[in-house]
Order: structure tokens, then C-alpha cells, then sequence
């Protein structure tokens, strides 16, 4: 499988519980190399561009309001086949669902509240680093 790039977040559930380094410590365990990083905290206006897909969801405006809420992290990670295995190291959506090891298993606090994002194509991860970083922010 190629080398590829996708875009991580750590949410604000955990930077609120001070769990950012347990998180990476998982991605990097992994075989993912952080290549970008910064924290930050999002307008209205950047959460609602971001998650534009789900506009319809009825849980789109709770999800606005959680993601601007507090500080996050946003993160490129890089290796072999990035956008599944970060997703495998994430664990499913529900942390009820999640399998064992997973982040959202041991660190989410609920479906919404749920640690981490993970883009879930190669199209979507090009497109979402785009939005939240400039090129030369990307050192691998
Ligand atoms: P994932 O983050 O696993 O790719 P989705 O893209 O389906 O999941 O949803 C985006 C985010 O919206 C989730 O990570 C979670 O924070 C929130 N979310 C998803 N489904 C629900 C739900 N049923 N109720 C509340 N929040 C949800
Ligand atoms: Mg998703």
C-alpha cells in the first residue's frame, strides 16, 4: 500500500482532558508520523465549512456547537495506507461499537463526544488538509 497523508483532529472533549499526548501516542504506536500540528479553536464559521457534508444531519448543529467549544488539534499524520489505519486506530464512530485498544474506546465519552476525527477517503483527506493547512506547514 502507498505512503499517504490524511487529516487527524483531536476534539475538544479531549484537549479539555488534558489526553492529547495519550492520543498521539496511540497514532504514532501505529506506525503514523505527525507531519503537521497546530492547535487552535474554530469560529462557527470554520466548524460549519468543515463538517459541511453532514449539514442535513440532525446532529449537525450540536456537532458545530461541540467542535467550537474548546481548543483542538489538528494534525497530518503520514504512513503506509494513513486514511484506514488511522481510521482502525480510531475505532468505530460510537464508543459503545469501538473495539478494544481503540482511541474512541478508551477515551470517548459518548457518539458525539467521541476524541478524534479521521478523514474516511483519500479524496476527502487531500481536500480537508487543504482547508486547515498551507503546504509549507506540511515537514515530513
Ligand atoms: P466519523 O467521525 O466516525 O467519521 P461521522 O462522519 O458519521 O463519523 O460523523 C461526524 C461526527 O459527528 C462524529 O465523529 C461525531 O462527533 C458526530 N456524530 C455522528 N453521529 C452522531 C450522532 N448520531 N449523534 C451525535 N453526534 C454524532
Ligand atoms: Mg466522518
Amino acid at each position: 500500500m502507498a505512503i499517504e497523508r490524511t487529516l487527524s483532529i483531536i476534539k475538544p472533549d479531549a484537549t479539555a482532558r488534558n489526553i492529547t499526548g495519550k492520543i498521539i501516542d496511540k497514532l504514532e504506536s501505529a506506525g503514523l508520523r505527525v507531519v503537521a500540528q497546530k492547535r487552535t479553536k474554530w469560529s462557527t464559521a470554520d466548524a460549519e465549512a468543515f463538517y459541511a457534508v453532514h449539514k442535513e444531519r440532525p446532529f449537525f448543529n450540536d456537532l458545530v456547537a461541540f467542535m467550537t467549544s474548546g481548543p483542538i488539534v489538528l494534525q497530518v499524520l503520514e504512513g503506509e495506507g494513513a486514511v484506514l489505519k488511522n481510521r482502525d486506530v480510531m475505532g468505530a464512530t460510537n464508543p459503545a461499537d469501538a473495539a478494544d485498544g481503540t482511541i474512541r474506546k478508551d477515551f470517548a465519552e459518548n457518539i458525539e463526544r467521541n476524541s478524534v476525527h479521521g478523514s474516511d477517503s483519500a479524496e476527502n483527506a487531500a481536500a480537508e488538509i487543504a482547508m486547515c493547512f498551507k503546504d509549507d506547514e506540511l515537514v515530513g
